[in-house]
């Protein structure tokens, strides 16, 4: 058979176009409550309860058909349900990512220069730093005050909330300053700053040299009883302020902050809803953390976690759990990496070699090696793995394509394929294409949605 690339709206009857359409309604609804792993987690746990899902730290034995969840520090949140195999034959596990490149405020944020009270941030993941001025964004994020009490804070959604923005310099004095700079300098990292405040305080003290500031400050403590210290021990997340949006007359595109890589966090999750069967092998929807800074840390896919809660439940279902049986499980086990690729973009096509990228509404894309120059920092999944995952698609009449991240020169990146890979699970990268990968609002094809959701729910029932 030739490899035939074909658009997927070709051939969507006007019946399966409303199904499609409506399944974006409840990715946008849950994007719009989602905007940070912390949230995404809570929000995901909620419906996971309505699903009849458990914490699996409650049980003490698990059988097949069990529906369970393990919750880690509020930032990854595994979702499984034991099938009727032995678990020793193998885990499938979905694995995606639920945080986003957004701005971060930094531990001192706070300070006032001409009577105007600025908070500084530090970019998290890789962004285009000038994308992000004179945006309107939101502040999300928990502040922890010193007697352990979690405050959470969520400013600039609601619709008659302030937002927060990074002033730019106007363009009839960029000249000299700023227009000259390459373009990765455009904004500097030092540069990104949101304004926060203008009113100075009415109380007249000697003591109080920032009069912004202070009154800034005394507006925090009132409303969410922190001071200044507090943010030493806060996690403060600058995103888009906004709701997703449909894009286009044919309102064929979501528009969104965060769809990489909540696209398939959302459609994982919604699959292991949706399963109607006790599948055969046991399943697990895996929203991890830290993967757009490397995925390190106790949150991230280079942690235990993975060996940590798949050893609880071999623990939970067999007498006499070895070391071993965790060792097997996981030789034994598939995943897919469930990330975006991108999306071949014709206004700057020389970074492509079209024959080999993805395009939007083209299906799925099947990644079997990511990486950059020389495949570096790549997982390369087996070729055998690969005609398993092409059957499966094949079979289930699932659109899909190849895709690579540009030419071979041109740059790249990795996902946790590799992380998984490294414990023995037979791992392949599995996902949909995007365009503005990366920027404040990501372009998604809701066919493409729809179809991922189909991968996702194929792959639980393998
Ligand atoms: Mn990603
Ligand atoms: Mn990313």
């Amino acid at each position: 058979m030739l490899i035939k690339k074909e658009n997927g709206w070709h051939g969507v009857t006007e019946l399966l176009k409303k199904d499609i359409f409506e399944f974006s309604e409840g990715y946008k609804d849950f994007l719009n409550i989602g905007k940070t792993e912390r949230t995404f987690v809570s929000e995901a746990i909620k419906l996971a309860e309505k699903e009849g899902f458990v914490d699996a730290n409650t049980l003490v034995k698990l059988k097949a058909g069990d529906k369970i969840y393990y919750e880690n520090r509020g930032k990854n949140l595994i979702l499984a349900i034991i099938g009727t195999e032995s678990i020793v034959s193998g885990i499938n596990y979905v694995v995606s990512h639920i945080d986003s490149p957004r701005l971060d405020l930094k531990q001192n944020p706070l300070y006032e220069e001409m009577e105007l009270a600025y908070m500084r941030t530090h970019y998290y993941g890789g962004i285009k730093k000038y994308h992000w001025v004179t945006l309107p964004l939101a502040m999300h994020g928990v502040v922890v005050l010193e007697n352990g009490e979690k405050v959470s804070i969520e400013i600039g959604e609601k619709e008659d909330d302030p937002v927060f923005t990074i002033p730019d310099l106007l363009p009839h004095l960029w000249g000299k300053s700023q227009a000259e700079r390459k373009a990765s300098e455009v904004i500097k990292g030092e540069e990104l700053q949101i304004l926060v405040g203008t009113i100075p305080t009415a109380i007249k003290d000697k003591e109080i040299k920032s009069l912004v500031k202070y009154a800034i400050m005394k507006e925090l403590n009132q409303k969410y009883g922190i001071v200044e210290e507090d943010f030493v021990s806060a996690e403060l997340q600058l995103v888009p302020a906004g709701k997703a949006k449909d894009v286009g007359l044919d309102r064929s595109i979501v528009g969104a902050y965060g769809q990489d890589d909540r696209i398939c966090g959302y459609t994982s999750m919604k699959a292991i809803f949706d399963l109607e069967n006790t599948p055969k092998k046991t399943i697990v929807c895996y929203l991890a953390d830290k993967e757009e800074t490397g995925s390190n840390g106790s949150t991230g896919l280079q942690s235990d976690y993975i060996e940590f809660f798949t050893s609880d439940i071999i623990s939970k279902m067999k007498d006499n759990y070895s070391d071993l049986d965790l060792r097997k499980t996981l030789w034994n086990s598939k995943a897919l990496s469930s990330d975006v690729n991108a999306a071949a973009d014709p206004i700057f096509k020389s970074v492509h070699e079209m024959q080999n990228s993805a395009q939007l509404n083209y299906g799925i894309v099947v990644t079997k090696y990511t990486g950059s120059r020389g495949k570096s920092g790549t997982n390369d999944a087996d070729a055998e793995f690969v005609a398993e995952i092409r059957n499966l698609l094949n079979h289930k009449n699932i659109k899909w394509q190849t895709g690579m991240l540009g030419k071979v020169d041109e740059g790249g990146g990795g996902t946790v394929a590799m992380f998984l890979a490294q414990k023995g699970i037979k791992t392949i990268d599995a996902g949909p294409a995007l365009l503005s990968m990366h920027a404040p609002f990501e372009l998604a094809s809701k066919f493409d949605i729809y179809e991922t959701y189909r991968t996702y729910l194929a792959f639980y029932n393998l």
